[in-house]
């Protein structure tokens, strides 16, 4: 057992571990780990998770879990690579797990009943999201969801997370609009130049956005809706998601 530690103060959240056999054994430097991928594990319960992150059969894992109370388990140490990302691109990043420290959390997710996620796991989470930033030094903007990554495949950890209190708490970043503009704008059809716009403003934050069929955009679209719009998920692109989009390629 190890206990989170940080210049001023033992955190008094305890980390167990339960290593998964799943990761690349090869060590990476600390400076190599750039990100921070939250997820949600998508499975009817959570020992079931569990299991199937620790079985060498299912070839994924992550840094670490967290269950429904709150409790941090460590899968695989930092320094070592988790299988959590799979096929993914950021920026100039492609196949995220050797730059990324990948986070599971308990939820049955969008296929067996999503639930809001609980106190404790946000408050544990930003505790230990606080924690591997400072350690790690990675930036704001750095802290991304599975979705953002890969959204032709995946929908983690979707729009019941709660993105925008975590920027509050300093954890990641949030556009910070003025509700009253964005529901004006919300459902305000704009045209194709602004369309076109939208999309490189998005590149410019970190979205994949090459030659993109119609169906890749609509995906892309419900998981920047997801991450910075979740009241809408409707994969339409509006004058509010223009705006929000807009203020994020300035971040
Ligand atoms: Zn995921």
């Amino acid at each position: 057992m190890s206990i989170l530690y940080d210049k001023s103060s033992y955190m008094s959240q305890k980390i167990t571990s339960n290593y998964s056999p799943n990761f690349s054994s090869i060590r990476r430097i600390k400076k190599n780990i750039k990100f921070i991928v939250y997820h949600y594990t998508g499975m009817r319960s959570e020992t079931k998770a569990i299991n199937w992150l620790t079985n060498v059969k299912s070839k994924v894992s992550s840094n670490y879990f967290i269950k429904r109370n709150g409790q941090i388990i460590c899968l695989v140490p930092d320094l070592y690579i988790s299988w959590h990302a799979g096929k993914s691109r950021w920026k100039n990043f492609r196949s995220l797990n050797k730059n990324s420290i990948g986070i599971e959390i308990v939820n049955k997710g969008h296929q067996f009943g999503y639930q809001k996620f609980s106190k404790k796991q946000i408050s544990n989470l930003i505790k230990l999201s606080r924690f591997l930033i400072k350690k790690f030094s990675i930036k704001r903007k750095n802290i991304l969801g599975h979705s953002d990554i890969a959204f032709n495949r995946k929908k983690d950890p979707g729009e019941k997370f709660p993105w925008q209190y975590l920027a509050k708490k300093g954890v990641g970043i949030w556009h910070n609009l003025q509700k009253k503009i964005l529901i004006k704008a919300r459902k305000t059809k704009i045209d194709r130049n602004y369309e076109n716009k939208f999309y490189k403003y998005l590149r410019k934050f970190g979205y994949f956005t090459n030659k993109l069929s119609k169906k890749q955009k609509t995906n892309l679209l419900k998981a920047f809706q997801r991450r910075f719009r979740p009241e809408l998920v409707n994969g339409k692109i509006d004058q509010e998601c223009f705006l929000i989009a807009k203020k994020l390629s300035k971040l």
